[in-house]
């Protein structure tokens, strides 16, 4: 209905819209998942003003909701949604400038950069609209706004210079998106292409989307529940479709708050052990992260430290553009304080189950410990280092059964005249009990770590210099000393002399002492450093002891098994 109008695209625009069209960016896919955000956030703008301003729209009582249509013989993929529209202004102005930081950040980026770069990267920016154009040879936009006077409009383009519009009869209130798609992209005008792609990244997309009548989006956003009101079954149900799993989650972490940012999360702990899969570094993470229900990375690496790997679920945060890049995600500030905001409440969560169910939190720890372990390691947060200390276990030669108890509990067994926090590395609990270096420790009812694992003095060394940092100790002075450390203290003349005068009748004489000391030490040479006395064993004759590490030994040890 009358003549159509032409307009010229901004400078600005022609420009993206040129990059664009010639990009061969692999993941056009999210040209897609950008229409279909641009639908959903335009039902969400009718919902606002309907409920605001009702007198001044039209339609009222429409079904909310957006259907797509492949059709494979016309080479088209129509998005269609009924919500608030647009008009002629809005049309020109919102199709045919570029208002959104993401396009302008690209558009900058690309000035920076070479020209072949460019089609590198754009898929990444999410150019909003515009990334139609990478698989369109023409768009249609039918368009019509909400307010009772709006008339429909069409805009056309093949998104070189310019762009028509025209006033257009039978369009309905709400907006329909014709893709004209490019011989090279014909695989969108399939409706199986087009499934897989709404699943990965609209399936929790608020309005019901139709694929060619059937409807797709049946999976809730749980996350975006009020946390009572979800039952369990309903999170085995989430967990099981997220994780792609027939695990149940042994924890469920669900909150939300909305100060100082806004985020809807659930996070799940998986009742069975970690795979292979979580033991590696280089897997993937089991966290997607969402804004306002759309998909912007799955299997993210920005939400929380590797060492929680195994975590699966979804973080949701409205303060997160849709439209950022990898790289302005990875340094942003924003995605920093989220993260650390994430990583401390999983972390006060575990504390909280550490103290107030311990039997599920043992478990717990055995089948996940060593992932805690690889976080005190790694983690370069000290605040997250003493976190992480507090929920470390270890066995002790106190508990003869073999369980494990944190730092804080072994502090509070500490000894009287007990000065230092003493370990002991074997390569189990029999021969750490039976060790000669364990010997007069026991005999002073000490309580000692024992470690099994050639990393655990690392752990340790970590864990010790947040004990004071802790404030589990009052006092400075505290330190941490290996059992072997202990056994090379000297042992004072007044000691020697009493340990004879006491042995006099089932040891060696003082002399033949000194004659096998001095023998040993022309035997041995340099292959050691010293050779010397200790009263402190009883049923040992002697020992052979390291500077320091006795881990590095024990490491050395598994070493050189491997080797031969
Ligand atoms: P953004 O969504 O970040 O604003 P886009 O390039 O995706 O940027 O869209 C540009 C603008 O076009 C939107 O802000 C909106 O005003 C308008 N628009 C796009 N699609 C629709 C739609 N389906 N219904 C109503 N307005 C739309
Ligand atoms: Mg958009």
């Amino acid at each position: 209905k009358g003549a159509p109008e032409n307009h010229e695209f901004k400078a600005e625009t022609r420009m993206l819209l040129d990059i664009v069209a010639k990009s061969l960016y692999s993941e056009n896919e999210v040209f897609v998942r950008e229409l279909i955000s641009n639908a959903s956030d335009a039902i969400e703008k009718f919902r606002y003003i309907s409920s605001t301003n009702p007198d001044n729209v039209t339609g009222l009582d429409r079904k909310l909701e957006i259907h797509i249509e492949t059709n494979k013989q016309n080479r088209t993929l129509i998005i269609q949604d009924t919500g608030v529209g647009m008009t002629k202004d809005e049309m020109i102005d919102a199709l045919g400038t570029i208002a959104r930081s993401g396009s302008k950040n690209f558009l900058k980026q690309i000035e920076d950069s070479q020209q072949g770069a460019a089609a590198n990267i754009i898929g990444q920016f999410g150019v909003g609209f515009y990334s139609a154009f990478m698989c369109a040879t023409k768009v249609d936009v039918y368009s019509r706004g909400s307010h009772p006077d709006d008339v429909g409009y069409m805009w056309t383009s093949d998104g070189t210079g310019s762009f028509e519009i025209q006033e257009c009869e039978d369009v309905a209130v709400g907006t329909k998106i014709v893709i004209h798609l490019k011989a090279e992209c014909r695989e969108y005008a399939e409706e199986d292409r087009i499934r897989d792609v709404i699943k990965k990244y609209s399936n929790f997309v608020g309005s019901p989307i139709y694929l060619n009548g059937n409807q797709m989006n049946l999976v809730q956003p749980l996350w975006l529940m009020e946390p009572k009101e979800v039952t369990d079954d309903q999170h085995t149900e989430f967990f099981r479709y997220i994780g792609n799993s027939f695990d149940i989650p042994r924890y469920k972490l669900h909150f939300k708050t909305d100060v100082p940012l806004s985020l809807r999360t659930v996070l799940y702990f998986p009742e069975g052990k970690p795979g292979l899969f979580e033991m590696s570094r280089d897997s993937d993470t089991g966290i997607a992260l969402y804004t306002r229900k759309i998909l912007i990375q799955s299997k993210t690496d920005l939400m929380l430290p590797k060492w929680l790997r195994f975590i699966k679920g979804v973080v949701d945060s409205e303060d997160i553009p849709l439209n950022l890049s990898r790289e302005l995600l990875q340094n942003s500030n924003l995605i920093r304080r989220l993260r650390n905001v994430l990583t401390s409440k999983v972390l006060k969560f575990l504390y909280d189950k550490s103290v107030k169910d311990p039997e599920s939190y043992e478990k717990f720890y055995k089948d996940y410990g060593l992932f805690l372990k690889e976080g005190i390691v790694t983690t370069q947060e000290q605040p997250q280092k003493e976190e992480i200390a507090k929920l470390l276990r270890f066995e002790t030669n106190k508990n003869d059964d073999g369980s494990r108890i944190g730092i804080e509990e072994y502090i509070k067994q500490l000894k009287e005249d007990q000065k230092e926090i003493y370990y002991l590395a074997a390569p189990s609990r029999a021969l750490a009990l039976n060790s000669p270096y364990f010997e007069s420790l026991q005999k002073r009812d000490y309580p000692v770590l024992f470690c099994y694992e050639p990393y655990d003095e690392l752990v340790l060394m970590q864990l010790i210099s947040y004990i004071v940092l802790m404030q589990l100790i009052s006092y400075k002075g505290h330190s941490l000393v290996s059992v072997e450390k202990e056994m090379r203290r000297a042992t004072s003349t007044e000691e020697v002399d009493q340990f004879f005068q006491e042995h006099a009748s089932d040891t060696l004489s003082q002399r033949d002492t000194d004659d096998l000391v001095r023998f040993l030490k022309t035997e041995l040479g340099n292959k050691v450093a010293n050779v010397k006395y200790t009263s402190k064993l009883d049923h040992h004759p002697c020992i052979v002891t390291v500077e320091d590490m006795a881990a590095a030994r024990h490491f050395i040890k598994t070493q050189s098994h491997q080797l031969t």
